[in-house]
């Protein structure tokens, strides 16, 4: 399939289909594009101040982070909150990456730094650098502790403790609502043929139905991309703090479909000018994503998006972000093949069915033999 013939059709065809977005009637809002940044590894676009990248000290007013933190995080980074022992699953999560600062993006931890500790927060025996983390007496209580302060933004982050490991003795006991978590990279070489992309356009059950039955794809699964919560479950994800999007991993055959069919499919079922929205479904964990593994994908999708702007196919500009891939969680076996199994129930007859048909309509001639 040549680009420009693929695209030219899919600028023809994408205003028709354009407005349902799982089947609700989304508002038609003007949206400025957003600003990727792209050398971030997490995008928090409600904090200007969050980076991963750039070290230089942040101060601003206590009514400035009330403004760009969750009510959670604000509380712990700016007033010294706790939160409750055992919350989340950092605490016993050993998986391999980096920890950053919440509230400001900063690098605080490698998880080789990490222990396991009986206390119920995530602990610590090591700083990443010693510009990481700053400390200050805490006589509060009628306890003399040290707490333990980001390096770059002052937020709280928990306390410093002699009781750690060999070889500092030293246990950095954090709140988990303070930290970030970046796995590390997962392999993303190609498999022979075979290719994954993952790609976010609001219920994952409607953008699994509507690939199942695309020819050259040979895996759809539903799940959870682009956070910092290790194995979500389906509930932490609603609550919209685990900077994670619903998402399908599509797997492709490249030599039966390409990149640019599974673009044009997904701008073709989902409304992608709606920023961290899709119909009634709002949060961030509804943001139109792409998260690429590899550079084609990367340039194809930006060609794309570029070419929907330039050429006003939307009435308001292409808002889906292009995140790098990262790691990707399957979400539980109810989530998998949904419409499939449940196609009596209403959700699925009065919202992914018309989705479906749609679909088949345009993509008639790339349908799976059944
Ligand atoms: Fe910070």
């Amino acid at each position: 399939m040549q680009n420009s013939k693929s695209l030219f059709n899919l600028l023809v065809l994408l205003p028709l289909f354009v407005f349902n977005a799982c089947g609700q009637s989304s508002n038609k809002q003007t949206t400025t594009t957003k600003t990727i940044a792209m050398e971030n590894v997490i995008n928090k676009p409600e904090n200007p101040y969050y980076s991963n990248t750039d070290t230089k000290k942040i101060n601003i007013s206590d009514a400035e982070w009330k403004k760009v933190l969750s009510p959670d995080l604000y509380a712990v980074a700016r007033h010294a909150d706790t939160e409750r022992a055992f919350t989340g699953t950092m605490y016993k999560q050993d998986d391999k990456g980096t920890y950053y600062c919440a509230a400001c993006g900063y690098r605080l931890f490698k998880s080789d730094q990490k222990f396991s500790s009986s206390c119920g927060w995530p602990s610590f025996f090591e700083q990443d650098n010693k510009e990481s983390i700053t400390f200050k007496a805490d006589n509060s209580y009628g306890m003399q502790r040290t707490e333990a302060l980001c390096g770059r933004c002052g937020s709280h982050l928990g306390h410093l403790f002699d009781d750690g490991p060999a070889p500092t003795g030293k246990r950095y006991c954090m709140n988990a609502v303070s930290l970030d978590f970046v796995p590390d990279n997962v392999s993303t070489k190609s498999n022979g043929h075979l290719e994954t992309i993952v790609l976010g356009g609001g219920c994952y059950w409607c953008v699994e139905a509507v690939y199942e039955n695309l020819e050259g794809i040979t895996k759809v699964v539903s799940g959870f991309s682009g956070g910092f919560v290790a194995n979500p479950s389906y509930e932490e994800v609603c609550t919209g703090r685990t900077g994670h999007a619903e998402v399908v991993q599509i797997t492709y055959d490249k030599t039966k479909t390409n990149l640019d069919e599974i673009f044009k499919v997904f701008f073709t079922v989902h409304d992608p000018t709606t920023l961290n929205r899709q119909g009634a479904d709002v949060g961030t964990q509804y943001r139109s994503v792409i998260f690429y593994k590899n550079e084609e994908q990367k340039k194809t999708a930006e060609s794309i998006i570029n070419e929907l702007n330039s050429k006003n196919v939307y009435i308001s500009k292409v808002v889906t972000t292009l995140e790098p891939f990262k790691a990707f969680y399957p979400a539980e076996d109810f989530h998998q093949n949904y419409y499939n199994n449940n196609k009596n129930k209403p959700y699925c007859q009065m919202v992914i069915q018309p989705k479906i048909e749609k679909f088949e309509k345009i993509f008639k001639d790339r349908l799976k033999k059944k």
